[in-house]
């Protein structure tokens, strides 16, 4: 099992969301809950059924929407 700093620095290197349990690229996004300052992406892996959320954070705000291709 990766911890939390682990998992965070393999996605941001690799660009792809892990399994955290199993190192697995098959997982699957569920529901997202947006607050205030973080937002919350449910994960479910198809390889081995572990549960997990994404946490992001409040970063900045930038002009323009969504479709604007604001391409991050
Ligand atoms: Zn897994």
């Amino acid at each position: 099992m990766l911890s939390s700093d682990e998992w965070k620095k393999r996605t941001v290197e690799g660009g792809v969301v892990l399994c955290p349990s199993c190192d697995s690229q098959n997982v699957t996004m569920g529901a997202c809950a947006v607050g205030a300052y973080t937002n919350y992406q449910e994960y479910v892996c198809e390889n081995c059924g572990y549960e997990f959320l994404a946490m992001f954070c409040l970063v900045a705000c930038v002009p323009g929407g969504i479709n604007e291709g604001n391409d991050a």
